[in-house]
């Protein structure tokens, strides 16, 4: 058996946004770093809110991200492994049946916090006596079950944030068991991290809690507990929390943008380390020497700009073939990508200079250019166009209009392709040809 072995469990609730990326990303280069396995574990126990349609789109977000995994499992096809640690969680007294209505606890929070008190639960399900549980039973009142921590500090040495302690009584007795009888993450979770002898948990850090009572959980169901990394959350360019706007961050939508997965795995790869992500960064290039205890405490930024400065870099590198199906849908061709593709910025432009090379656009004449270009459109060389054209017709204007500089060749640039910034014109003029071109600088 290999030496680390981590997961990434996804709930197939809802789409996988830049968070979980991270997530699965990281937990994959501590795997492949170590020659180590990694687990893809669907954590899809809620059977109200999970879906087939959520499942696929996880694992087709994943594929596109470029990871793989070496096992896959369902927590719905468990229910037997969480049945069976049920039982010896019950058999040794460690749960506890309790009765309390979401309202009735909603009130005793409200009670506790009005109090100045930490909104802990105060464990009077266990003040009931057989009879009278029996009674609520014979009532018809299902009950849930709660999991009872031992009095006592919880202490981990977390490979995120260093040694971490829970005091007694800070914790509320995790529900475990649903009315209907089925388990809730904390449970199911543990059961799956001992079974699949899971070495290495690598989560954000909304988790610090569950780890706590997971802990006692595993010594309790005689499992060996993992190790925890716990990543800060990552906040927004503006350093305000991100958990709200995640849902427009959905991978699926970054895709849509064209956005590149080499780009979004570099990006989240070193994001809240010293190391600045690189076009060249890929998975296999940011394997080797992958170590978690190099990001920081500070929670990361996660600048969309950024994202996109690096994507561009990465657009730049990629020969046509990579991209042939987007750019084909888009109108662009081997010799339009090979032609734009270092300046470009974005795959969402590659329509417009389709547009610009082979079909129309709306050219940006300013009035007080239009004599000029005309003079453009008469000393544009003679065709066949090549890679010459360009400098020799710039020559040629320079001396005639007396003209230097952004005066220049700015006014080409808006009328030939409707834009201030682009591809280099010299590349663009071959594939557009003079009548295109003469007929953009005339107008009309
Ligand atoms: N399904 C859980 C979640 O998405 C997994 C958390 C964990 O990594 O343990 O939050």
């Amino acid at each position: 058996m290999s030496e680390v072995k981590v997961r990434f469990a996804p709930s197939p609730t809802g789409r996988l946004h830049v968070g979980n990326a991270r997530v699965a990303v990281l937990n994959w280069l501590a795997a492949r770093s170590k020659a180590g396995e990694f687990l893809l574990r669907m954590d899809d126990t809620d059977r109200e809110r999970s879906t087939k349609a959520f499942e696929r789109e996880i694992l087709e977000d994943l594929k596109w991200l470029g990871l793989d995994w070496d096992d896959f499992v369902r927590q719905s096809a468990r229910q037997g492994r969480y049945d069976a640690a049920v039982a010896r969680l019950k058999a040794k007294g460690r749960l506890y049946p309790c009765f309390e209505t979401a309202e009735e606890l909603e009130l005793k929070r409200k009670i506790q916090l009005g109090r100045g008190k930490p909104p802990v639960y105060d464990r009077a399900a266990l003040d009931l006596s057989a009879e009278e549980q029996a009674a609520l039973m014979a009532d018809g009142r299902a009950p849930h079950w709660r999991f009872k921590l031992a009095d006592q500090p919880i202490e981990w040495t977390d490979l995120g944030r260093g040694a971490v302690r829970f005091e007694a009584g800070h914790l509320s007795d995790p529900v475990l068991l649903r009315e209907d009888g089925r388990p809730l993450y904390t449970l199911s979770s543990v059961v799956d991290d001992g079974e699949f002898f899971i070495t290495h948990v690598i989560r954000g850090e909304d988790h610090v809690a569950n780890t706590a009572v997971q802990i006692e959980l595993f010594q309790a169901l005689g499992y060996d507990a993992p190790r925890f990394a716990h990543l800060p959350l990552m906040v927004g360019a503006d350093g305000k929390q991100l958990s709200k706007r995640l849902g427009s961050l959905a991978l699926g939508d970054l895709r849509a943008q064209g956005v590149q997965p080499e780009a979004l795995v570099a990006y989240l790869a070193r994001l809240g380390t010293p190391t600045a992500p690189e076009g060249s960064d890929t998975l296999d290039s940011l394997t080797p020497g992958f170590d978690i205890a190099v990001f920081g405490r500070a929670a990361p930024r996660f600048d969309p700009k950024e994202l996109a400065q690096l994507n561009a870099k990465v657009l730049h590198r990629k020969p046509y073939a990579a991209l042939a199906e987007a750019l084909r849908q888009a109108g662009v061709d081997e010799a339009l990508w090979d032609a734009v593709r270092e300046n470009v910025e974005s795959l969402e432009d590659a329509p417009h200079w389709a547009a610009a090379a082979y079909g129309e656009i709306e050219p940006e004449r300013a009035p007080e250019d239009e004599a000029y270009l005309a003079q453009a459109a008469d000393l544009l060389p003679d065709e066949p166009f090549d890679a010459e054209t360009y400098p020799v017709w710039i020559g040629r204007l320079k001396e005639a209009s007396g003209r230097k500089g952004k005066g220049l060749f700015m006014p080409l640039r808006r009328a030939l392709t409707g834009r201030a910034h682009g591809p280099d014109l010299g590349a663009l003029l071959p594939l557009m040809g003079r009548a295109r071109a003469v007929r953009r600088l005339k107008g009309g």
